[in-house]
């Protein structure tokens, strides 16, 4: 039975229990359906109580059923018929409403929910819009400006906002169903509201829906369903009821068969998949209760926040005191930060902090479940780390490298119990980058490594295992872009160019800019110990503007000149010199966006296939979610290697060859020419 009805007395309740998330399964729409008929014909009820068993309300659609033909009865059929039911029903939420599961809340005469339910539509997150009548209900319950807010963005609100806003109409504290009973009774009593279907909405006038797509294509970009959300809910405000409705749908259907609802479907399960890998499956997770971060640097202060928002408590450790007050001053400033944001209240700020030991010395640090190593980014200073944690901890105590190039194999060495040891790289700023690359070494238990992916899900972070090499997967095809950018400059194009392009394709920043705001010395420093290993890395602008202490923002140019104070990037004259003078000779090529973007991707591309063959990715929906997370590649266009799969992969090696041809990029490997065959690279997911 995935929907029980219990009456009692003049109250039905009517449970959904289908796990694990009550997803509208046609079997759940069909049930609520019949439970609808039913207790239409019941004299003896006078109200109806909808509720879910188990962790959550209606969490959405049924993830099965996506990009299957829907089957009767269709969710808006069901909402309407709740809608008009003869006795008035409530919804009572806990956990999230989202999805369907808020439309049906929709279609119910109340919505009531318990103080931690949260409730929203995040369709557009999928590429879609509602298309059960949220996009029409909503402004006809809570306003325009909420629900532009809401369907535009995806985002959740929570119980206590949602009264607010009044899209709930009460938050229940204790027991939900006597609460939601009582609730019930109470609005007996009263004249009934009419359904939403039959209120009237306030439309602003045309100024606001201006102001509103303004802002709708500045934070969206080039994604398209946030912007049509934004039509249905104008459609709804200036129109009737049916109208709106017809309008919805037939939205929904044009976008849910759309190349951009595609991709997002396949970030979407790609995420799913990548919580839980199946190697690990059985495989238990070590409890973590509480956790220390060694070196309060850019990172260690990053990821010890991240540790907090999570609750666990934290010690951090520094090298002299002067140093560990820095760390804490560093970290008040990003709680500080997020209370100014509004993300967390100044008591929840203070709790974060309360929570945060700072030590010069290791002997506390017996007690730890895990320890995060985030010094200086050298083999001798890491290792003397491990030794000192070796003398100062448990033997079971898990110990997590954060390096970004150095051999995590080299760095365990000479480690007793290597087995508890393993790479966690975290993208920085830690607390809010949502990657972080998993990095086994041969020792590396199993249980070890889950721990690695269970902290990810428990601090919201998105888990890809990376194999070890030069970079993991994330900084490796990162060299890539780089090359490729410097290549650029070479043949014909300017720093400010390239980074429209890539803009335009929809990265957040082009190349340049990008390595302005992170520092030129990092790379600088890779490069020498490339050079030093007998690589000759491609950088020869970089490396002379580094000799010309051009590191970026930090000393007021880098690829770019900077005003003090003022990160607007402006064309460098001396850049301009030094790139003429480095492409002296060099044959020069016309570019444009397009050509821009493809002379960066491809070769991408090429070396996400590398790492797909050496083995350091497992699969090419792994490499998606590196560079969606850690590198803030389009979500819409499904990541780097889906990207390269819809766009033709036979066409992408073709323009490898060309590339190459010119001098301007390596061939296509063979996985790749391999791929072009197939059509689809190994674990690249459905298109
Ligand atoms: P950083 O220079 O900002 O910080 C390093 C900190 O470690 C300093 O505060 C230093 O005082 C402290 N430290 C050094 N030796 C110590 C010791 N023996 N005990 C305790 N503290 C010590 O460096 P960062 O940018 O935070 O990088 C740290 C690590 O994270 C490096 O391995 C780096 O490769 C890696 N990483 C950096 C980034 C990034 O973008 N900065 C991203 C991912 C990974």
């Amino acid at each position: 039975m995935t929907v029980a009805i219990d009456v009692r007395g003049e109250i039905a309740i009517v449970t959904v229990d289908n796990p694990p998330v009550n997803a509208l399964s046609q079997t759940v729409r069909r049930a609520l359906l019949e439970a609808a008929e039913t207790l239409d014909a019941q004299a003896s009820v006078s109200a109806v109580v909808l509720v879910c068993a188990g962790r959550t309300f209606i969490a959405g659609a049924d993830v099965n059923e996506f990009g299957k033909p829907p089957e009767p009865p269709h969710l808006p059929d069901l909402v309407a018929r709740i809608e008009g039911a003869a006795k008035p029903w409530v919804a009572a939420i806990h956990g999230s409403a989202v999805g369907g599961g808020f439309e049906v809340a929709l279609g119910c005469r109340f919505r009531v929910a318990a103080r931690s339910a949260s409730l929203g539509l995040p369709e557009v997150r999928l590429g879609i819009v509602p298309g059960a009548g949220g996009t029409v209900r909503l402004p006809r319950l809570a306003g325009v400006e909420t629900a532009v807010d809401l369907v535009t963005t995806g985002l959740p609100v929570n119980a206590p906002k949602a009264v607010e806003h009044g899209l709930i109409d009460a938050v229940i504290d204790g027991d939900l169903i006597s609460g939601a009973m009582n609730f019930a009774r109470a609005a007996l009593a009263q004249p009934l509201p009419p359904p939403l279907r039959n209120r009237a909405v306030d439309c602003p006038a045309e100024s606001y829906w201006e102001a509103a797509e303004k802002a709708v294509i500045t934070r969206a970009g080039c994604e398209v369903a946030p912007l049509k959300a934004l039509a249905c809910v104008r459609k709804a405000a200036q129109f009737d009821f049916e109208t709106a409705i017809a309008f919805e749908r037939e939205t929904f259907l044009a976008l849910r068969g759309s190349a951009q609802a595609a991709a997002l479907r396949h970030v979407f399960f790609a995420e799913r998949a990548a919580l839980r890998p199946p190697e690990l499956a059985g495989v238990m997770p070590r409890e973590i209760k509480s956790a220390a971060v060694i070196g309060g640097g850019t990172m260690g202060v990053g990821i010890a926040a991240a540790l907090r928002d999570a609750g666990l408590p934290v010690t951090l450790v520094e090298r002299d005191e002067p140093a560990l007050e820095r760390a804490l001053a560093n970290l008040q400033a990003i709680c500080d930060g997020a209370v100014k944001r509004g993300r967390i209240s100044a008591e929840i700020a203070a709790e974060r902090m309360a929570g945060v030991t700072g030590i010069t010395d290791y002997n506390p640090l017996m007690d730890v479940d895990l320890v995060i190593e985030a010094v200086f980014e050298d083999l001798g200073v890491k290792r003397e780390v491990f030794q000192r944690l070796a003398g100062a901890c448990r033997d079971d105590t898990i110990f997590a490298t954060n390096t970004s190039y150095l051999d995590p194999e080299r760095i365990a060495e000479g480690m007793s119990r290597p087995d508890r040891f393993l790479g966690l790289h975290f993208f920085s700023p830690a607390q809010v980058m949502k990657l972080l690359e998993v990095v086994p070494t041969k020792a590396t238990a199993p249980d070890v490594l889950a721990t690695g992916f269970a902290l990810a899900r428990r601090l919201n972070k998105i888990p890809v295992r990376a194999g070890i090499c030069d970079g993991f997967i994330g900084n490796r095809i990162l060299k890539v872009t780089r090359t490729q950018a410097e290549r650029l400059l070479l043949s014909g194009a300017t720093p400010a160019a390239v980074d429209a392009a890539m803009r335009a394709f929809g990265l957040p920043m082009g190349p340049f800019e990008a390595q302005d705001l992170g520092g030129l010395d990092i790379a600088a420093f890779q490069r020498r110990a490339a050079r030093a290993r007998g690589e000759s890395p491609v950088a020869p602008i970089a490396d002379r503007l580094c000799a010309l202490k051009r590191f970026g923002q930090k000393s007021l140019g880098g690829w770019y000149d900077y005003e003090p104070g003022d990160r607007t990037p402006r064309p460098s004259e001396t850049v301009a010199e030094v790139i003429a003078e480095e492409a002296r000779g060099m044959p020069r090529h016309d570019w444009n966006e397009a050509s821009i973007a493809d002379c960066i991707l491809w070769p991408m591309v090429n070396e996400g296939a590398r790492i797909l063959s050496d083995g350091t990715a497992n699969k090419a929906t792994d490499i998606d979610l590196v560079e969606i997370h850690g590198y803030g590649f389009p979500r819409w266009r499904g990541g780097l290697m889906y990207y390269a799969q819809a766009h033709g992969l036979g066409k992408v090696a073709d323009a490898l060859r060309d590339l190459a041809g010119k001098g301007l990029a390596g061939p296509p490997c063979d996985l790749l020419v391999e791929a072009a065959e197939q059509g689809c690279f190994p674990g690249g997911g459905n298109q």
